[in-house]
Formats: C-alpha cells, sequence, structure tokens
C-alpha cells in the first residue's frame, strides 16, 4: 500500500481516531465502510479478506496523562493490540519513505460511546442537545493536553497534528443556533457577555430567518440588499453581533490553549486546524483571519458530498429553513445564498434535482481556496482537504484542478479505503505528479 501511494506522488500520510468493521462474509455493521462506494474500492484493495477497526483511539489510552482531568478518555478494548500495531506499521513503512506523518485530532466529535467522557453538549436555542461535544466543556482543554502525550508516547516520530472539529457544528439549519448549553453560559458569564441577550438574540434571529418574506428574499437573491444591510436592518438586534463574537472568541481561545499545550509538549510539532470551508466557515464560529494567528496551516475541508457533513446537506437544509412554505423557486434561493455565502457559482443551479446530479464547477472550488488564502494570509499556509469518497468522479476531478488552479500548498485526500486505481490515476493526472 504504501508503494503504491508513493508511485502515485503521495507525500505524506494522517494517522487518527477510526472505526469500522468488515466481515469476512461481506456484512457491514458500523463505520464507512457500511456504504457501497467504499465496500467496492476496499475489496479492490483486500479482496475478499475481513478487515477490523472498531476503535476510536488509535492507541491505549494512558490513565496517568489524564489524571487531574474533569474529562476522560473511552477504554476501548483491542487498542492495545490491533491499532498499535498497525498504525505503528504505518507511521514506520511511512518514515522510511521519506514521507511526512500527521496525527488526526477530534474536538467536537459527535456525542456517541466512543467520545470522551464528562463533556457537555452541544444544545441549541430551544434547549435541545444536539449531540455534539461543546468546546466550552470544562476541562477540555487539560485533556486535550494529556491526550497529546499519549499521541506523542506512541507514535513519537510523527511531524505533526492536526486538530479536526475545531468549531460549532452547522451542518443542518438546527445546529445553527447554538451553543446554549451550561458551560457555554459560564464561559459567556466569564468573558464578559451577556448570555441571556445573546439567546434572545438568537431567538429573534431565528424567527426573523424564518418569516424572511418573499420580497426581501429576492432583493438579496438580486444583490439589492448586502449582507450587511442584512445582519444591520433585517435581522436581528445588536445582541446577534454580539453573540457571533462570543463565538469566534470561544474558538480562538481554544486555538490558543491547543497551540499552548503543543509548544509545552513538543514545540517542533506542526500544527495543522481542520475547517469546514471558508464560505460556511462564520457559521461554526471560525474565523480564518484570526485563527491564522494560531496555526501553521488551515485545511479546509472541500467536502461537497451529501451525507451530514456535505455542503449539499447543508445547503438544502438552510434552503428549506428560510424558504418555509413561500413559493420560491430552488433558482431564487439558489441565488439567495450565493450572496448570503458568497458562494461562486451556485447560482448556475436551476434546481435542487439539479444540484444533487451535477458536478460543481471548478469556479466554486478556486474561489472557496482563494477565500481561505486570503483570509489565512498565504496560498502557502492552505491545505484542503478533498473527499474521493463518492462517487461523482468529475466532481472529483474539478476538485483536484482547483487545488492546482489555486496554488495552494498541497491537498490531503480522503482517503485510502475509498481511492479505487482509477480515483488514485485522477489524482496523479490532475495534480501533474
Ligand atoms: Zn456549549
Amino acid at each position: 500500500m504504501m508503494n503504491k501511494l508513493v508511485e502515485a506522488g503521495f507525500k505524506g500520510l494522517v494517522i487518527g481516531p477510526f472505526s469500522a468493521l468488515e466481515d469476512p462474509n461481506g456484512r457491514r455493521y458500523y463505520g464507512p465502510f457500511t456504504e457501497d462506494i467504499w465496500h467496492e474500492a476496499l475489496r479492490e484493495h483486500i479482496g475478499s479478506k475481513s478487515i477490523r477497526m472498531n476503535l476510536y483511539h488509535a492507541f491505549k489510552p494512558n490513565p496517568k496523562n489524564y489524571e487531574g482531568t474533569e474529562v476522560k478518555p473511552i477504554h476501548v478494548s483491542g487498542a492495545e493490540v490491533s491499532d498499535l500495531k498497525w498504525f505503528s506499521t504505518l507511521l514506520k513503512e511511512a518514515k522510511d519513505r521519506g514521507m511526512k506523518v500527521y496525527y488526526l485530532w477530534m474536538l467536537a466529535c459527535q456525542i456517541s460511546e466512543l467520545a470522551p467522557k464528562n463533556v457537555s453538549e452541544v444544545t441549541n436555542v430551544f434547549g435541545k442537545g444536539m449531540d455534539f461535544l461543546c468546546l466550552n466543556t470544562p476541562g477540555l482543554a487539560e485533556y486535550m493536553k494529556g491526550y497529546l502525550k499519549d499521541i506523542l508516547e506512541n507514535y513519537p516520530d510523527i511531524d505533526g497534528v492536526i486538530v479536526d472539529h475545531l468549531e460549532i457544528p452547522s451542518y443542518t439549519s438546527d445546529l445553527l443556533f447554538t451553543c446554549f448549553c451550561n458551560a457555554c453560559r459560564r464561559t459567556a458569564d466569564k468573558l464578559g457577555y451577556d448570555f441571556e441577550r445573546m439567546k434572545l438574540a438568537a431567538l429573534k434571529t431565528y424567527r426573523d430567518l424564518v418569516y424572511l418574506d418573499e420580497k426581501t428574499i429576492k432583493k438579496i437573491a438580486d444583490g439589492e440588499i448586502g449582507f450587511s444591510d442584512l445582519l444591520g436592518s433585517v435581522i436581528g438586534d445588536e445582541y446577534i453581533r454580539e453573540w457571533l463574537e462570543f463565538r469566534f472568541e470561544t474558538i480562538n481561545k481554544l486555538a490558543n490553549e491547543l497551540r499552548q499545550v503543543i509548544i509545552d509538549v513538543d514545540p517542533n510539532l506542526e500544527f495543522h486546524i481542520d475547517a469546514i470551508t471558508t464560505s460556511f466557515a462564520p457559521c461554526s464560529g471560525v474565523s480564518f483571519k484570526r485563527l491564522s494567528s494560531y496555526a501553521h496551516m488551515i485545511n479546509p475541508k472541500l467536502y461537497p458530498a451529501t451525507d451530514l457533513w456535505g455542503w449539499r446537506t447543508r445547503i438544502k437544509d438552510y434552503i428549506n429553513l428560510v424558504r418555509q412554505n413561500k413559493p420560491i423557486d430552488d433558482a431564487t434561493m439558489f441565488r439567495f445564498l450565493e450572496k448570503l455565502f458568497g458562494i461562486k457559482g451556485l447560482s448556475n443551479f436551476s434546481s435542487l434535482d439539479e444540484l444533487y446530479k451535477k458536478p460543481l464547477p471548478v469556479e466554486l472550488f478556486i474561489n472557496e481556496l482563494e477565500k481561505a488564502s486570503l483570509l489565512f494570509g498565504t496560498k502557502q499556509r492552505v491545505r484542503p482537504w478533498l473527499r474521493i469518497d463518492y462517487a461523482m468522479v468529475d466532481e472529483i476531478r474539478n476538485m483536484l484542478r482547483a487545488v492546482k488552479l489555486a496554488g495552494v500548498e498541497g491537498v490531503f485526500i480522503r482517503n485510502y479505503a475509498a481511492a479505487t486505481q482509477v480515483k488514485l490515476n485522477i489524482v496523479k493526472e490532475e495534480l501533474g505528479l
């Protein structure tokens, strides 16, 4: 596998938490291999052999590293044997071939049996738990410090860490008005924000969005009302800006703490931050510009897919939130979202049906990467993630072209289990490797 990757031009490898189960008879229970697209690629790699990786950590957490922390890692049986064995082998084989190796490190993950213990749950403005870990969880930074020690004890030769999900999740419209959990309330109090007024402002903004009238939506779609006009007069009140600022500050505070953790533990490690794509970043409290003072590299996610993490799911859901039952066609809603988020080329689509069938254009991906480069300061510090685990091969091609044309530093390709030979060839061809 490693030889194949080197031959295809890959220069590095990312290891990290994973969970998958594939039994010898091809029955899929859990994890990414439940989808046919993975199944097909996996069989191309391993034939009829079985694979089993039902773990969250890529090591067995050492309790010593979490003695003083409120948040604790979960224990996963088997991690001490299989993961360490396989990932250590991967690490060694990669380093032997001159590749860089990064460890992927999860933050605002979904709360499941695999999430850390004693965490706060992201809660929306209506008080509903949203199944994600809240970044204002007390003691999260200490836990992350313990976790980094664990990573380095197990994989001392890594070149850097990639922090994933440093965000307030915003994948669907009901995640947009978060987080109002008790941990966030305490953090807001400590930082001097008026939590109750922010909550009221968020509620009002939710209502304003849902009741946006047809005429205003069309005016925004046609560019007659700009984003700042929208924020300033059509939507919300003064505390909405305070609420947005609180979210940005929360993320920056944690980014700074994590940077400090890395400096304390090993100052030579590269610190990368994953982020959703530039257009949607502010919805998740992420400012590329502000994060640029903490991380070496930003990794925006080119994830146009149709699952929870994908742009199409988000676009459709945001449209449904604003449109409700108003008689507005899909094309107008695309123009509305294009203006609101600055997504170049979205208005080329005329219906949701078409959006799900036609590949997104190269221009859209280039624009996302150019915005990321502009905000983060330089394209030399932008390395996007690119998903190849879905079927629209032309779209994969468009993304790769955009990476090349935008001239960013590099790209992470996610991930090997979905890499059929056809896709590996496209990567090589488009990037000129
Ligand atoms: Zn919270």
